[in-house]
């Protein structure tokens, strides 16, 4: 399927596409059974891709990206989930990659040199921690009981989050925190960087989860214990820390609906390739009616949710407002990428099932899609929200109501 992708834009997924058939997808395939990455092989990873020239597409070069924009990445980024490895490769996996996002928008010229350089060179990794353990903020964000208070040039952390992804492994820690008590807390929180080995911070655990799967990232419960950070090291304006995480959680969220999209399509060709060899009742499986339909089907909704992301990105590289188009490619596209990914599993049988083909690490990833960013309930809101605005009444004026003595007396 052809979309209305700049000439750049194509140029670059063209040369991910190479990287992924070439490098990624023999790696993925010897790799089958699905064992945590070993650092090795990220390392030969990155490497293939700065090779093929499609390392951080999204970053600008100053920062050791290519420089190629939000936008013109969006093939590319679909090209990269169209393998677990992939969005690692390319070095625009999740949550680093929107750390990067939020570093490169509202970090100040020394936080993107201590903190974004490394992070795009893949020297070191990044958490962000904003949900918190019940009754704190998960998705109701304005819930969030983790606070920050000044101590003369320091601020002071105490609080509790959980499901920090990569909050395990990671070298520097994104922690939103309530810096203004009496204010509305979307006007009173601040994002802070704090280094995983500062004083009172405290890995509880990394929360046994599906989906570990081949990239074994973890998803950490994280104490803070009066952990101390320089005032330096307050990322973005105080009390502006919602403003930021939405600036961050927008972009994130489209990013995932292009590599999930990405995955949808890889799990449609691995269906197709499996129903066009495989043989029963007389013929092959792809010639049954009723399977070809739901491919199709597939297909049409797959389309629909890139058309829709790329519409969602134009409005966020012009600088529109797109709350709701991403809220409404979220929704679609998780729905849509667990409906393919579960169509592909029926369709290849107990391969389904098994390791060999990823398609079941893929199963597993996808379902948190739905939860993570934001749940498809708590986006249905901000549609509905929307949708019900501008109510035109003039549409019911001609129903007669209970009583009214003045209607339909012809
Ligand atoms: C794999 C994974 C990775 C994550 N990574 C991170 C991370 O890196 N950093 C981070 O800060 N957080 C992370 N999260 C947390 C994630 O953002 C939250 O799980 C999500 O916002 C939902 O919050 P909750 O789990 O507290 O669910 P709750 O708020 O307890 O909600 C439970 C369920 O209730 C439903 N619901 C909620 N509100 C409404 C409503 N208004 N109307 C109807 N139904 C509703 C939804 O179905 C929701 O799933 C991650 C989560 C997962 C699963």
């Amino acid at each position: 399927m052809e979309y209305a992708d700049s000439s750049q834009a194509q140029r670059v997924a063209e040369r991910a596409h190479a990287l992924m058939e070439e490098v990624v997808l023999p790696i993925e395939r010897e790799r089958a059974g699905g064992m945590a990455l070993s650092s090795g092989t990220i390392a030969e990873l990155r490497e293939a891709a700065r090779e093929y020239d499609v390392y951080a597409p999204q970053i600008p070069e100053e920062y050791g990206g290519m420089g190629v924009g939000f936008r013109d990445s969006l093939p590319a980024f679909e090209e990269a989930g169209r393998s677990l490895l992939g969005q690692v490769a390319m070095r625009v996996d999740a949550p680093d990659e929107g750390n990067m996002h939020l570093l490169e928008l509202a970090g100040d010229e020394l936080q993107k040199e201590t903190y974004l350089e490394p992070l795009v060179a893949g020297d070191i990794r990044s958490g962000f921690s904003m949900t918190e353990p019940m009754q704190g903020a998960g998705s109701d964000p304005k819930m969030i009981r983790t606070t920050a208070e000044k101590d003369g040039d320091e601020w002071v952390i105490d609080g509790h989050k959980w499901w920090t992804t990569q909050g395990v492994e990671a070298d520097v820690l994104i922690v939103l925190a309530r810096t203004d008590e009496d204010a509305h807390p979307y006007q009173g929180c601040s994002l802070f960087l704090v280094p995983a080995d500062a004083d009172g911070v405290e890995v509880v655990r990394d929360i046994p989860h599906m989906g570990g799967g081949s990239l074994g990232v973890s998803h950490a419960e994280i104490r803070y214990d009066g952990v101390r950070v320089p005032e330096e090291h307050l990322l973005g304006e105080r009390n502006q820390g919602f403003v930021h995480a939405q600036e961050r959680l927008g972009p994130a969220r489209l990013t995932h609906c292009m590599r999930y999209s990405g995955m949808a399509q890889r799990s449609l060709e691995i269906a197709k390739a499996y129903l066009s060899e495989r043989q029963g009742f007389d013929s092959t499986l792809s010639e049954k009616q009723s399977l070809r339909h739901r491919i199709a089907d597939a297909e049409t909704r797959l389309h629909v949710a890139r058309t829709a992301i790329r519409d969602a990105a134009d409005r966020i590289a012009a600088g529109k407002e797109a709350r709701v188009p991403v809220s409404m490619c979220k929704v679609f596209t998780a729905n849509v990428t667990q409906e393919a990914i579960d169509l592909a599993v029926q369709c290849c049988g107990a391969n389904g099932i098994g390791k060999d083909l990823p398609l079941s690490d893929f199963y597993e990833s996808v379902r948190q899609f739905r939860i993570v960013d934001g749940a498809d309930e708590v986006h249905r809101r901000v549609i509905a929200r929307a949708a019900f605005e501008d109510v035109n009444e003039e549409e019911l004026e001609p129903l007669t109501r209970f009583g009214d003595p003045n209607r339909r007396t012809e």
